[in-house]
C-alpha cells in the first residue's frame, strides 16, 4: 500500500496538471469528482467546516467529520466516518487536535488534503494546561486558534487557496467570498479590541483551556479548570489553585461551556460566591447562532464579567 504524504500528494497533482497540458490526458486526478457538480469537502469539526462554507458559497458540499453536539477533541472516527472521508474532493483538518483524525488523513491517499497547523500559527500550550491536562499527545500545540480572530483570518486565506486550486474555474467566486469573509473577521477582532480594551478585571476563569490564543490577543489572562483537554480532572491541587486566583483577582464569574458538565464550576462558583456564564469555545456548531453571532454572544459575557467600558 502506498502512503501519500501531503508533499507527494501535491507533487502528483502537480505531475499530473503538467500531463493534462501536454497529452491532453484526463482522468489523472487523485481526487474523487462529485455528481452534483460541487466540490466535496470534508471539515473534521465546526470552525473549519463555518470557514469553508463561507468560503465555498453554493459551489462546495461541506460536511464535518466531528457531528454536531460531539465535543470534537477525542472523536474517534467510526469505519463510516473514514469511509465518508475517503470520497471527499479534500479534507481540512488540524493535525495533532483530533488523533483519531490524524490516523484516518494517513491512511486515505484519494482526497486532496489542506492541514491547518502551521498557518494556524499554533504555539505550545502553556506549562500548566499541559499539566493539568496531563496528556501525552506529540505535539502539545493548543489547537485553539478560531476563538482567536486575527488566526481566523490565516486560515481562511488558507482555505480559500486550497479550494482555489482544486477547483480552479470557481476561484474568482471563492476569492470573493474570502474578502467578505475577511472583513467581517476584521470588524469582529476590532469590536474585540474595542470591547475589552477599558475592563475593572483581566482575569477570565474557563472551564478547560480553549481561550488562550483569544486571552493573549486581547490582554486577559485565562485560567482554566481543565486542561487543553476538556476531559482531563483536575486535581485538587489544582481546584485549589483555581480557586486562590478567583479570589486573589475579585472573579466574579466562573465561564462554564455547553458539552462539558458544569458541575466542577458550578462547585466551584458555590465555594467563592461567584456566578456561573456560559462562554462558548465553538468546538460544536452553536445551538441557534452561527461563529460569528456566537463570539459576539462571548465578547458580551467576557464584558459582563471583566466590568468593561
Ligand atoms: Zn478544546
Amino acid at each position: 500500500m502506498i502512503l501519500m504524504t501531503p508533499l507527494f500528494r501535491s507533487r502528483f497533482i502537480a505531475l499530473c496538471a503538467t500531463l493534462a497540458v501536454t497529452l491532453g490526458a484526463v482522468g489523472c486526478s487523485s481526487t474523487n469528482s462529485s455528481d452534483d457538480g460541487t466540490l466535496h469537502v470534508s471539515a473534521s469539526f465546526y470552525p473549519i467546516a463555518w470557514l469553508s462554507e463561507q468560503i465555498g458559497g453554493d459551489r462546495v458540499t461541506v460536511t464535518s467529520v466531528t457531528p454536531t453536539n460531539v465535543e470534537p477533541h477525542d472523536y474517534e472516527l467510526s469505519p463510516a466516518d473514514v469511509t465518508a472521508l475517503s470520497k471527499a474532493d479534500l479534507i481540512v483538518y488540524v493535525a495533532g487536535f483530533q488523533p483519531s483524525m490524524d490516523d484516518a488523513v494517513d491512511q486515505l491517499t484519494g482526497p486532496s488534503v489542506a492541514e491547518l497547523s502551521s498557518v494556524a500559527d499554533l504555539q505550545k500550550a502553556s506549562s500548566a494546561a499541559v499539566e493539568a491536562d496531563g496528556s501525552t499527545s506529540e505535539s502539545n500545540l493548543d489547537p485553539h486558534f478560531w476563538l482567536d480572530p486575527v488566526r481566523m483570518q490565516a486560515v481562511a486565506a488558507e482555505i480559500e487557496r486550497s479550494l482555489a486550486e482544486q477547483d480552479p474555474d470557481n476561484a474568482a467566486t471563492y476569492e470573493k467570498n474570502l474578502g467578505a469573509l475577511q472583513q467581517r473577521l476584521t470588524a469582529l477582532d476590532s469590536a474585540y479590541e474595542t470591547g475589552l480594551a477599558t475592563c475593572e478585571r483581566d482575569t477570565i476563569v474557563t472551564s478547560h483551556a480553549a481561550f488562550s490564543y483569544m486571552a493573549n490577543r486581547y490582554g486577559l489572562t485565562q485560567v482554566s479548570i481543565s486542561g487543553i483537554d476538556p476531559e482531563s480532572e483536575p486535581s485538587p491541587a489544582d481546584l485549589a489553585a483555581v480557586k486562590k486566583a478567583v479570589e486573589e483577582t475579585g472573579t466574579t464569574t466562573i465561564f462554564t461551556e455547553s458539552l462539558v458538565s458544569p458541575k466542577t464550576a458550578n462547585a466551584l462558583a458555590a465555594e467563592t460566591g461567584t456566578e456561573t456564564a456560559v462562554l462558548d469555545p465553538m468546538e460544536s456548531q452553536p445551538q441557534e447562532d452561527d461563529y460569528l453571532a456566537a463570539m459576539e454572544s462571548n465578547l458580551s459575557a467576557l464584558r459582563t464579567a471583566l466590568s468593561c467600558q
